[in-house]
């Protein structure tokens, strides 16, 4: 019969082993990859070991399983060995009590409760004791890793962090303060800015100031200084045959170096082209690489479709960038709580967006102009109204040139409540 004595240090070293694996599970489980590369580039002891534990989260948690229920058991085991050594055939009942017990507060609660509360600093500590036993236990580990792949054949490998896993942690940073405003707002701008393509960013060959290769090259003088663009694209006969661009800069220099007889043609140099559903990231890699300012749009008819600079990218990471030249017109401009005025231009999705509304979308128009005509069924005059069903929101043509909306007046409905939007 086993001495009692000896059962009871056995019966405490197992309790204190299972809150050692208990611990462990929750400190090493919890703690994300990215803390465990930091404690690594800090040197921290452990945090070698805890990076191979990590490096295959399954190892890690047969390794802890197998030696949480290995305690567990023979905890359990002793103590209902020592009871009916004592009481006899109640004794049963006597040790499943109190091991449950037991095992349940110090073996578990309050070891994981601890732990996930520091995990940092448990985690570096059990590191290395869990990594020497899973290589102790690398030939049982690997029995039932067999047996787990027999189960399930098609497993699907996630990732450790998605897109969104980081977007939340930028809004709790956010809350929490680690976080600036400014900085919450231009991380959202990096992920939009790699889902975002040319079409979205570009001046739409609309809004193009352009001059013909047979035009004089006074007319462009006159051109850079009403505009203030510094570069200009140039076309032959028509605009969709665009033949190269015009630098403000290679105009002055021709002049001030009284050139005689230069036109155009001799001023020009290369454009390049590029479709328009081309991501912007890809783009603006391109741009650097060929040390280009500006790119022509083109469409998937292979028509001339708009104009994208660096400026035009770099604005979606950092916000609007007003050079000397520009006019400040926002495309969305704040007249009342209920009345706002639009470029036309403006994406139905960035209006939604802005303003917390749901006007409708459609494949077959993306500006606030489009969704206008798409709704009448024509080219619009000034004046004309078109009102958004089930929101009541109603969307007023204010200026046209041409055949083109210019802006347009976005009026709520009256009932529209304080903060409330639709
Ligand atoms: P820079 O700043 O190098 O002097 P810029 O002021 O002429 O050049 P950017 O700063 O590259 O032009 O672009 C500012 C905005 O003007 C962008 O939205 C761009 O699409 C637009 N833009 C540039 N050139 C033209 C042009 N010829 N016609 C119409 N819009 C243009």
């Amino acid at each position: 019969m086993i001495d009692t004595s000896i059962a009871l240090i056995i019966f405490v070293a197992c309790l204190i082993l299972s809150g050692f694996f208990s611990g462990s599970e929750v400190a090493l489980i919890s703690i994300n990859p990215a803390k465990v590369r930091t404690l690594v580039e800090q040197k921290k002891k452990g945090s070698v070991a805890l990076e191979h534990l990590k490096a295959d989260p399954d190892r890690l948690l047969i390794t802890i399983l197998i030696g949480n229920n290995l305690v567990n058991i023979a905890a359990a085991s002793i103590a209902t060995a020592v009871a009916i050594s004592i009481w006899g055939e109640i004794g049963v009942g006597v040790a499943t009590f109190f091991t449950t017990l037991v095992l349940l507060t110090l073996g578990e609660i309050i070891p994981k409760t601890y732990a996930s509360r520091s995990s940092e600093h448990v985690a570096l500590l059990v590191a290395r004791p869990i990594l020497y036993m899973s290589y102790v236990l690398y030939p049982l580990f690997r029995i039932l890793d067999l047996g787990k792949k027999a189960f399930s054949r098609d497993q699907v490998i996630r990732p450790t962090v998605t897109e969104d896993e980081i977007k939340q942690w930028i809004d709790v940073g956010e809350e929490e303060g680690t976080i600036e405003e400014q900085e919450h707002e231009m991380l959202y701008r990096v992920f939009r800015f790699s889902d975002t393509i040319t079409r979205e960013v570009m001046t739409p060959r609309t809004d193009v100031v352009m001059i013909d290769v047979e035009d004089p090259l006074e007319d462009s003088i006159n051109i850079f200084n009403e505009t203030g663009y510094t570069r200009i694209p140039v076309y032959d006969d028509q605009i969709d045959n665009i033949i190269g661009i015009l630098n403000v800069k290679d105009v002055f220099e021709a002049i001030y170096s009284k050139r005689e007889g230069v036109t155009i043609p001799d001023l020009i140099y290369e454009a390049y082209f590029v479709p328009e559903t081309k991501d912007i990231d890809d783009l603006l890699r391109e741009l650097q690489k060929k040390k280009l300012h500006i790119a022509i749009v083109i469409n998937e008819y292979g028509t001339f479709a708009g104009i994208i600079t660096v400026e035009d990218i770099l604005e979606e990471l950092v916000g609007e960038i007003m050079d000397e030249f520009d006019e400040e017109e926002p495309e969305i401009q704040k007249i009342s709580d209920m009345v706002y005025i639009i470029n036309a231009g403006a994406w139905v999705e960035r209006v939604n967006e802005t303003l917390n509304i749901h006007l409708p979308l459609d494949d077959s128009y993306e500006t606030i102009g489009g969704l206008i005509i798409n709704q009448l069924g024509h080219i619009p005059r000034k004046g004309e109204v078109v009102e958004i069903p089930e929101s009541g929101i109603r969307l007023m043509v204010m200026r046209m040139a041409d055949k083109r909306i210019e802006d347009l007046k976005l009026i709520f409905p009256m009932e529209r409540s304080n903060g409330e939007n639709r």
